[in-house]
């Protein structure tokens, strides 16, 4: 069986193109071949010697995995489903943003032994980590049917990134790499649930964005249902949090997903505020998404709109994560007619509570991308913020089967 190419480090590449009797330079020649110019055959390096591309062709594959299912939504989110030379399955979603943001989230791992309650990858085990290849191999993948290049990535899909960290450490320093992806660590996001030490050691090597799946604002909730928790306690993470967002300056998002009578009462909500005191902070509240074999409920449509205005009238920036691919990240299912409300503030300046000229504004989204306002003020043909703060409306009570947690549960 040959070795998969992109599974060796581009710090370990200079070695191989030396056994190959290579000058050194061949080495960035390959990194611009297999992740910039992205192509799948050894045949296409036409500035290698064709003695080399056989000699490449006959040892290495490119890819570590293999598109074998696309679902895609009518919001242009698309979710690959990829195989490994072992049949192991994994998924990667492309979002694309109103702002012309395009982002791929990624999975670092196959299935989790995390073992959060509310998430459907912990019912998976914990299969095995995913390799370098695997990792980087989902971007080149996206990135070579949409035939665009990507704008951001998040590490959000199966897995937890900090349990397999050799791998995402490398996979980070490729998308990062002015020579492959090229991407600013301003652009790439993390998310863990709380694996301190590497954490730390992490964020100093990378400075890349960080994501905490927070979940519960006491030690007890969340212990029960996120078991790493009794290792590394809430206190344990708000320090890292308020260490690491003076230290680099970006702000840190916290991921919360809402389950009914567990996490999202009104003291809760308050708590919560009051943990993040002194973090630059950004919410994305997400509404639990209810799945076989779960006993956990969606929130109160109420509640989630209620928290969302709480957290923005605290000066917290929150955002409620659905509808965005929804449909497909469900059940494959297209789901007509959801839609959404988002809540925005104009200008640069926010004033949380505050109508004017930097005042908010309540829009509604159809999900054929047309929108409207349900407040005096005209916005139609303007553009949105990227920074949108969103609120949810438009589900029928109850109805929450629009709504979805991200494709890992992070
Ligand atoms: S929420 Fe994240 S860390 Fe927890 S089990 Fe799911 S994938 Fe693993």
């Amino acid at each position: 069986m040959k070795e998969i190419i992109t599974n060796i480090s581009l710090s370990s590449l200079p070695k191989l193109v030396s056994e190959l009797g290579l000058r050194s330079f061949a080495a960035d020649q390959l990194i611009q071949w297999l992740y910039q110019k992205r192509i799948p055959t050894f045949e296409d390096m036409t500035n290698l010697s064709k003695a080399t591309r056989h000699a490449l062709a006959e040892r290495f594959e490119i890819d570590a995995l293999e598109v074998v299912g696309i679902q895609k939504a009518t919001d242009g989110t698309k979710k690959f489903l990829c195989k490994a030379t072992d049949g192991a399955a994994v998924e990667c979603v492309l979002i694309p943003a109103d702002d012309g943001r395009l982002t791929v989230c990624l999975s670092t791992q196959v299935g989790c032994k995390m073992g959060c309650t509310f998430c459907r990858t912990a019912r998976m085990g914990f299969k095995r980590d995913l390799t370098h290849g695997e990792i980087v191999g989902q971007l080149l993948l996206v990135m070579r049917d949409a035939d665009v290049d990507v704008t951001n990535v998040v590490l959000m899909g199966m897995g937890e990134p900090m349990a397999n960290y050799g791998a995402v450490s490398e996979a980070v320093r490729t998308i990062c790499d002015g020579r492959a992806f090229g991407l600013s660590k301003m652009r790439v996001t993390v998310s863990t649930a709380g694996l301190i030490p590497e954490l730390c050691e992490f964020s100093q090597e990378f400075g890349v964005k960080i994501a905490i799946s927070l979940n519960a604002t006491t030690d007890e909730v969340r212990s029960s249902i996120m078991p790493i928790n009794r290792k590394y306690p809430i206190t344990k993470i708000m320090e890292f949090c308020r260490d690491y967002s003076k230290r680099s300056r970006h702000r840190v998002t916290f991921e919360y997903v809402m389950m009914k009578g567990i996490n999202d009462s009104e003291d809760d909500a308050h708590r919560l505020v009051e943990l993040l005191t002194g973090v630059s902070a950004k919410v994305n509240l997400i509404p639990f998404n209810p799945f076989d074999e779960c006993d956990y409920e969606a929130p109160d449509r109420e509640t989630v709109t209620w928290w969302s205005e709480f957290l923005y009238t605290s000066g917290i920036q929150a955002n409620i994560r659905v509808s965005r691919g929804q449909e497909i990240l469900a059940d494959g299912t297209p789901v007509d007619g959801v839609f959404q409300v988002n809540t925005y503030t104009t200008g640069y300046q926010r004033t949380p509570g505050v109508a004017g000229a930097n005042g908010q504004f309540v829009v509604v989204w159809q999900s054929d991308g047309s929108y409207s306002t349900d407040l005096d003020h005209s916005i139609q043909g303007q553009r949105l913020m990227s920074d949108a703060v969103i609120f949810t409306d438009g589900f029928e009570s109850g109805d929450t089967s629009a709504w979805s947690s991200t494709i890992g549960g992070h």
